[in-house]
């Protein structure tokens, strides 16, 4: 692209940060390093017209953990690093509601719950017998029991009649999140670039040189925030997991309220609208769902409709409206990888399926890897 002397100018010269992906971690990245560098020159890189990997695509869970996920967890970390992941989504949640406020979530307070299905009765019984010890463990973090049990008020079948309760969870509008988010970034002076796709980083003593599909620049510092697809510019531990989703159209009088796990968190739904969002599958083909390439395939999206159908609202009559997928970040472990890259580069990538929680916490550590 020959670009003209106003556009090299204006946007690409004395460029002082450069972030690239305009996701939750990488706008809350250049939030943060506005705040700390009033003057700086920032740039934000995204390959979509809109941001294209997770933060405009998930469920829009505010949530940090269902009872037998951290039962799982517990079994292959310690319980300092359980706490740490926890009290890591709590702050996270906490930050983000304060930059954005409630009201530009739609943030709802209507709890969390976890279903049992019929034949993972053990699992019930474990999570039964380890929530005191879990509600004791997380004390000090909430200074109130986080779990319980309520019976099955919302018409599901083929499950355990008692659902376990977090009365902490909450839900939230994500492209309200996200709109607000890149309002606050322009109105903060960032410049936003999209349909930018970089291909490469050079880092030199004290600048990098930015390679994208279209033109090449220098900047003091670069930020990569690009989670599922990292592998493709750093060579750090993560992998792409794609999630499907479905959304029904509006159903009369439907019952469910509040954001939903079962199956031990493969399969999430909630209430949008009146409608029911519903995703997840990734447990019938983890190697096919490796992938950067969005799509839906049969296979997950035939048994999300019989769960609807079985299990979920099988009383209510409803027709699917949409259906779509997005990529996340994940490895052999839950935590993100924060950390610097060289003289001038510097990660924040690996959010899971928890970047709702975690991005603004991570974006705001990635920012202050630097003075
Ligand atoms: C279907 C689904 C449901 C989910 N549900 C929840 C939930 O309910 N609660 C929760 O907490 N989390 C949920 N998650 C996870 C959460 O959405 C992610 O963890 C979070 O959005 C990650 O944010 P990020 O900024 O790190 O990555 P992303 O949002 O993926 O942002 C990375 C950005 O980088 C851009 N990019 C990548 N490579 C390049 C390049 N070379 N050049 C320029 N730009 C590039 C991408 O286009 C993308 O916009 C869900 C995820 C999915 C997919």
């Amino acid at each position: 692209m020959n670009l003209s002397y106003w556009e090299i100018k204006t946007w690409l010269t004395d460029v002082d940060f450069t972030i690239i992906g305009s996701g939750i971690v990488g706008l809350s990245c250049a939030l943060e390093l506005r705040r700390n560098h009033p003057k700086a020159n920032i740039l934000v890189l995204e390959k979509g017209l809109l941001p294209q990997g997770a933060s405009t695509k998930n469920a829009g869970f505010a949530c940090f953990g269902s009872l037998s996920e951290i039962i799982d967890d517990l079994e292959s970390h310690s319980e300092d690093e359980v706490l740490n992941l926890v009290s890591k989504r709590i702050n996270g949640l906490t930050l983000l509601r304060e930059t954005l406020g409630d009201k530009q979530l739609d943030y709802k307070p209507y709890g969390g719950y976890e279903l049992f299905l019929k034949e993972d009765e053990a699992l019930y019984h474990k999570c039964l017998e380890s929530r005191n010890n879990i509600n004791k463990l997380l004390k000090p973090l909430f200074k109130e029991d986080v779990f319980s049990f309520k019976d099955n008020i919302f018409g599901f079948n083929h499950i355990i009649d008692q659902l376990g309760y977090n009365q902490f969870e909450g839900q939230i509008d994500t492209g309200k999140m996200m709109a607000s988010l890149l309002d606050k970034v322009s109105v903060s002076g960032i410049k936003v670039l999209n349909n930018c796709y970089v291909n490469a980083l050079e880092d030199e003593l004290n600048s990098v040189e930015v390679i994208t599909n279209d033109f090449k620049f220098q900047s003091s510092k670069v930020f990569v925030a690009t989670n599922g697809f990292a592998s493709q510019l750093i060579n750090e531990n993560v992998k792409p997991a794609r999630a499907q989703v479905l959304i029904t159209k509006p159903i009369k009088n439907l019952k469910v309220k509040g954001t939903f796990h079962l199956d031990r968190g493969y399969y999430y739904f909630r209430n949008i609208d009146d409608r029911v969002l519903f995703g997840g599958g990734r447990s019938l083909d983890f190697k096919g769902e490796e992938t950067m390439e969005f799509g839906e395939t049969e296979l997950i999206q035939d048994k999300l409709e019989e769960l609807l159908n079985t299990t979920i609202i099988p009383e209510q009559q409803f027709e699917i409206e949409h259906r779509w997928s997005g990529i996340m970040g994940v490895g052999n472990q839950k935590k993100s990888i924060v950390k610097p890259l060289g003289n001038n580069i510097f990660c924040g990538v690996r959010l899971g399926g928890m970047g709702v929680a975690i991005g603004s916490i991570v974006g705001k550590d990635l920012a202050n890897l630097i003075e």
